[in-house]
């Protein structure tokens, strides 16, 4: 049975990309379950298809994923670029903490793309916030996509990967997907001239290819920033550098706050893990335990 990819959905379409870079139009057959539930296909997922005529086709079968987002709805992705400028808007780190968690959460892999670098004059706000997210794991890179510094790094990354790119509006998200693919020309500017031009065209996710292999999205990731549905106890989880100490805190279940024994709070005044890290995992694991009070 011939497979491929599904790169593309469109009203009840998916478009299945072959190994051949052949393109057709199937719809799906029958209902498709995985561990007993119920699943509708999705952009990424690998699939078997039969040809019905021409260039069109139906799903008969579709891969276990390996992840599965929701926002966008994609499958199989592996990796997340959290982006954030350096000015305009300035470097913020609450954000881009909040993005790292979700992006842990559904178990990508993790790259820092600062962007806007040609509006910083030197490399020391770089420094300071490969301080805050190399030793936690996480790669940062520096870009501009007007003196180009930076994209074959980040070209590297991307390269045979599935990934998304994250990152609030106007950070550069557009603009960097523009320079990745030759070609493809995505709507760059401010929100509201986003919005007024897009308003009545449904915008459906879209895995692109990569000129170098590997593919990315043509939909910011993570667009839905709640921790609805999180517990508290998994939070630190999604905070790779508290890991070593977390397993030496007094009390099992310890979540890092005021608990006596607390090996995480030590390694924060000990200046081992970055305060602002610990700061805002304090306030993310404050808003998880909000929301479970209201439902
Ligand atoms: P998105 O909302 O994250 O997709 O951001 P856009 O790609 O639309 O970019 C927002 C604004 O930032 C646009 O006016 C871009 O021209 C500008 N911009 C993007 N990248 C850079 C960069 O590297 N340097 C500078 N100076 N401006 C940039
Ligand atoms: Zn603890």
């Amino acid at each position: 049975m011939p497979a491929g990819q599904i790169v593309k959905a469109i009203s009840g379409f998916y478009y299945v990309r072959t190994p051949e870079g052949e393109e057709i139009q199937c719809r799906a057959r029958g209902v498709f379950k995985f561990k007993k539930k119920k699943l509708t296909p999705l952009v990424g997922d690998n699939v078997e298809f039969e040809m019905t005529g021409l260039g069109e086709g139906v799903v008969t079968s579709v891969q276990p994923r390996q992840t599965e987002l929701l926002r966008p709805p994609i499958a199989n992705v592996e990796q997340a670029v959290v982006v954030c400028s350096l000015r305009e808007p300035d470097f913020q780190q609450m954000p881009v903490d909040r993005f790292l968690v979700h992006g842990e959460r559904e178990g990508l892999t993790i790259v820092i793309c600062l962007t806007k670098r040609d509006l910083v004059s030197d490399d020391r706000e770089v420094e300071q916030i490969r301080a805050i997210y190399e030793p936690a794991g996480y790669p940062v890179l520096a870009t501009s996509i007007h003196t180009q510094v930076g994209l074959d790094q980040l070209k590297e990354h991307l390269n045979g990967r599935v990934s998304v790119l994250a990152g609030q509006s106007g950070v550069g998200k557009s603009s960097l997907l523009n320079r990745l693919l030759p070609g493809y020309q995505l709507q760059t500017g401010t929100v509201s001239q986003k919005l007024g031009r897009g308003r009545h065209t449904t915008r459906q996710v879209e895995l692109l290819p990569l000129p170098s292999g590997g593919q990315v999205a043509d939909t910011p990731g993570f667009s839905q920033l709640s921790f609805q549905g999180f517990e508290p106890g998994e939070l630190s989880d999604y905070f790779p550098e508290f890991a070593e100490h977390a397993a030496c805190c007094r009390f099992r279940g310890c979540l890092h706050g005021n608990e006596p024994g607390c090996e995480v709070r030590e390694a924060v005044e000990r200046q081992e893990i970055h305060q602002e890290r610990y700061h805002n995992y304090l306030q993310f694991l404050d808003e998880i335990k909000q929301q479970q009070r209201r439902y």
